[in-house]
């Protein structure tokens, strides 16, 4: 057993931690969010350091890293920036990923050297106002066929990044009388800016340089060649990319938490009371112990899980394990920041509470929690399925 990163993956964590120090300085960082703007020169300076295509295959223009190198990378990125991380995930798990596993040979040479230079951008458009978690009951978006094209009508809620995206990774109803709920659906690769399509950003209180968007599509146009994968299958397509998905929103909570904690410990180790540094008091100094105990176990978890993936071996289970652990984890770890800094924790400044939401928003998307143990309880124990 070999619990280290490889050399190659410990200089892309180096060359990234170097890179967020330089370009992302929690100054830019909190600006971004005060000002709801997404990070497009950032973005283009990470295209022209080789990181948005990391793990896109070298013959697609990428550097043709494995999940591992994805992990390490949206780790060190979301610790530099959790903005910046979502943004890097958006477009690299939901587009590039999905178009990877699923994408003919013209559809991955078409969007997958755009993505890796930074020239295209992609939302998953999947959420419904009707619900996420049950999504196949909710799912009224629908495509039908006319000539070469398909004829969109429907609304998506929530689409993350959908007012900078070029793409939306659409998933739909092309069948609107399956024998059953998860059959008779298809995933898009809608343009952006196709006529009919309106987005409009949700006003939220976390991540607000990543707008959270409602998506309505008016008899959109696309033409058929958009179609990702198999018509009709487009559920066990996505089914068989969540552990991806997973895997890359642990990473998030990982790395946003590691960040949070240094924060928090270095605040510790300056801040006086009563003539010591307030570290120096047990009850801070072991809840600082505690999280760090639990922060390198949800890594554990993660690597666990990416490393099966990346060994080609069954993961599903994992893979829920690192997400409901390292959303749970990362939660705790901002709220126990916050109670480690008092009044300095919950100002502009410091920039801890404005992750308490953030972290909050991983314990229920993309997947909550809760689906989570549901999953872990029918596949990992073989209970009975509570749905
Ligand atoms: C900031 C943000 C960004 C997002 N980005 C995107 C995006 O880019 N693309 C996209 O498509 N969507 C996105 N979403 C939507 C996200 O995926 C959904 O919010 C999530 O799936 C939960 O759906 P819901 O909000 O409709 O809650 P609901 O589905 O209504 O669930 C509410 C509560 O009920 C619980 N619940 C429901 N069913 C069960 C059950 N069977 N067992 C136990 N508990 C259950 C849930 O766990 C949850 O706690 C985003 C959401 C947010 C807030």
């Amino acid at each position: 057993m070999d619990f280290e990163i490889s050399k190659q993956q410990n200089m892309i964590k180096n060359a990234i931690a170097e890179f967020m120090k330089k370009e992302c300085t929690p100054e830019y960082s909190r600006s971004l969010d005060i000002e709801k703007k997404f990070p497009e020169e950032l973005w283009q300076k990470m295209a022209e350091n080789d990181f948005l295509g990391i793990s896109i295959p070298e013959e697609f223009g990428g550097s043709g890293g494995d999940i591992l190198d994805y992990v390490v990378t949206i780790e060190a990125i979301s610790k530099g920036s959790i903005a910046v991380g979502f943004g890097f995930f958006l477009t690299v798990c939901f587009g590039g990923k999905s178009i990877g596993f699923y994408g003919t040979e013209e559809q991955k040479k078409f969007f997958l050297p755009k993505l890796a230079s930074g020239k295209c951008k992609f939302a998953l458009s999947l959420t419904e106002p009707g619900g996420g978690t049950d999504i196949l009951g909710a799912m009224k978006t629908s495509a039908k066929i006319q000539g070469d094209n398909y004829i969109i009508n429907g609304q998506k809620t929530f689409i993350s990044g959908a007012d900078v995206a070029d793409y939306f990774i659409t998933v739909l109803r092309t069948d609107d009388n399956p024998k059953k709920k998860a059959e008779g659906i298809s995933v898009l690769i809608v343009d952006a800016k196709a006529p009919g399509i309106i987005v409009k950003p949700i006003d939220k209180l976390a991540l607000r340089s990543v707008s959270a968007c409602e998506v309505f599509y008016d008899n959109v146009k696309t033409p058929k060649s958009t179609l990702l994968g198999k018509e009709g299958q487009g559920w066990y397509q996505l089914v068989s990319t969540l552990n991806n998905e997973r895997i890359g929103v642990a990473a998030m909570a990982t790395g946003m938490a590691s960040g949070i904690l240094e924060i928090a410990v270095k605040y510790a180790k300056e801040r006086k009371a009563f003539g010591k540094p307030i570290g120096q008091f047990q009850a801070i100094q072991h809840k600082l112990a505690e999280r760090a105990i639990e922060l390198e176990a949800a890594r554990g978890l993660l690597y666990k899980a990416a490393w099966l993936q990346s060994a080609g071996k069954r993961c599903d289970i994992e893979a829920n394990m690192a997400k409901y652990f390292a959303s749970t984890v990362g939660f705790d770890i901002v709220s126990t920041a916050i109670t480690v800094m008092g009044g300095y924790g919950v100002t502009e400044e410091y920039d801890v509470a404005r992750h308490l939401h953030i972290a909050k928003g991983f314990t229920f998307a993309p997947i909550s929690n809760e689906m989570c143990l549901n999953y872990i309880g029918m596949v990992g124990l073989g209970l009975p399925r509570c749905y």
